[in-house]
């Protein structure tokens, strides 16, 4: 009987791991005052924490925050209050002096912020840099999550192997600690520096922005250069054919801006990710994503993403008035471009994969207008990870 007992609990539980995904929300790409930002590192991850995230990377341009740095209270500082904010929330914690030359505030370091607003199982704070480089004028931005040594920006022939060069730096220190660390490509089309063939001739690279909420980055493209959901599917359909692991779209903020809201400014609060694991801690969280298990959002909340190896199960968390799609896309056999396979109106959908399907994935829209958009006019949006169906 006891014996029978132990294994009805240990159904149970495998049960509720199977159904119940536990999505915990967070942002990689994040700018302070170490670089280019215009708030202190513990007034960013504050906003954070306050609005339900729990985990966010601060990731600064070619800085791990680091070293003593007295940084120079700016005339725009003084504008914003930055300063008067940060005394009123942290008081006696902040450090600062003047003399005749102006007042400067020292910038705590990672291990300080972390000790002072990480939260054991609530609210993680992860070491990144954005490595920060370029070919001729185009910019080649790769963030380093989890990093745990400063790594330069480096020089090259061409974008490719400026990006190349950053990846197998990452991939050496991940061998070296033995720690779960990854890059993600920034932004490609900011300033159009990567192209498609450049990420399709990448090895060792699994992450890059399917959106980024910075005003300048182009999610969409123009008229000569494609989107970035364009550009995912297209290096997809070579790393599939290339034997190579599929590409994982990320949504992050890239925020730098927080005193003033508006479309021309970086802000918080634009795209994130949703990582399956049910514990926040670091490992946990970057192993998920590593695996493929979250999807990204500029606003869609999903309850479940169900691959069952038969079908993709999509399942949103409905906001009052607003209606959704569901849009199922696969690359397939004999085919040469990913096609829409499914379109579906209503909170919840699922395609079942047939023997023709490659890989697939499903993207969320909406009608709702977000309140404080990167581009005028911009809807809320949701992605899930491609994944190939073993037929
Ligand atoms: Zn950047
Ligand atoms: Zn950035």
């Amino acid at each position: 009987m006891k014996k029978l007992f132990i294994l009805f609990i240990i159904l149970i539980s495998c049960n509720t791991d199977v159904n119940e995904q536990q999505w915990q929300k967070g942002n990689l790409h994040t700018h302070s005052f170490w670089s280019d930002g215009d708030d202190f590192p513990e007034m960013i991850i504050d906003w954070y924490k306050k609005n339900d995230y729990q985990f966010i990377a601060l990731s600064d341009h070619n800085t791990i925050a680091d070293g003593v740095y007295w940084y120079k209270i700016k005339q725009s500082d003084i504008e914003n209050k930055t300063l008067k904010k940060y005394q009123e929330r942290f008081n006696d914690w902040v450090e600062s002096k003047s003399d005749s030359l102006g007042t400067y505030v020292r910038l705590k370091t990672f291990e300080e912020y972390k000790s002072k607003l990480e939260e054991l199982n609530k609210f993680v704070i992860i070491r990144s840099e954005e490595v920060t480089s370029s070919f001729e004028n185009k910019p080649v931005h790769i963030n380093v999550t989890n990093i745990q040594e400063k790594i330069n920006p480096f020089k090259g022939n061409s974008v490719y192997e400026v990006m190349q060069k950053t990846i197998d730096a990452v991939n050496k220190q991940k061998e070296k600690y033995n720690i779960p660390l990854f890059a993600h490509i920034n932004h490609p089309n900011f300033g159009y520096g990567i192209n498609v063939e450049d990420l399709k001739k990448l090895k060792g690279e699994k992450f890059f922005e399917v959106y980024n909420g910075h005003p300048a980055v182009r999610n969409e493209g123009d008229e000569t250069h494609i989107d970035l959901e364009t550009m995912w599917d297209l290096i997809n359909i070579s790393y599939y054919d290339n034997n190579k692991p599929l590409l994982l779209g990320i949504a992050t903020d890239d925020s730098h801006n927080y005193h003033k809201k508006s479309t021309n400014l970086s802000n918080t609060g634009r795209g994130w990710v949703m990582v399956n694991t049910n514990m926040i801690e670091t490992v946990s969280l970057i192993e998920s994503m590593e695996s493929g298990d979250f999807y990204s959002s500029s606003g869609i909340y999903l309850n479940k993403v169900i691959n069952d190896k038969e079908k993709l199960k999509i399942e949103i968390e409905p906001k009052e008035g607003v209606s959704y799609e569901i849009v199922f896309y696969g690359y397939r056999k004999e085919g040469f471009q990913v096609e829409e396979l499914k379109r579906v109106n209503g909170h919840s959908g699922e395609y079942i994969f047939n023997e023709n399907d490659l890989f697939v994935r499903a993207k969320i829209n909406s009608d709702e207008i977000k309140k404080n958009p990167y581009v005028k006019g911009e809807t809320t949006q949701a992605w899930t990870q491609p994944i190939i169906v073993n037929n």
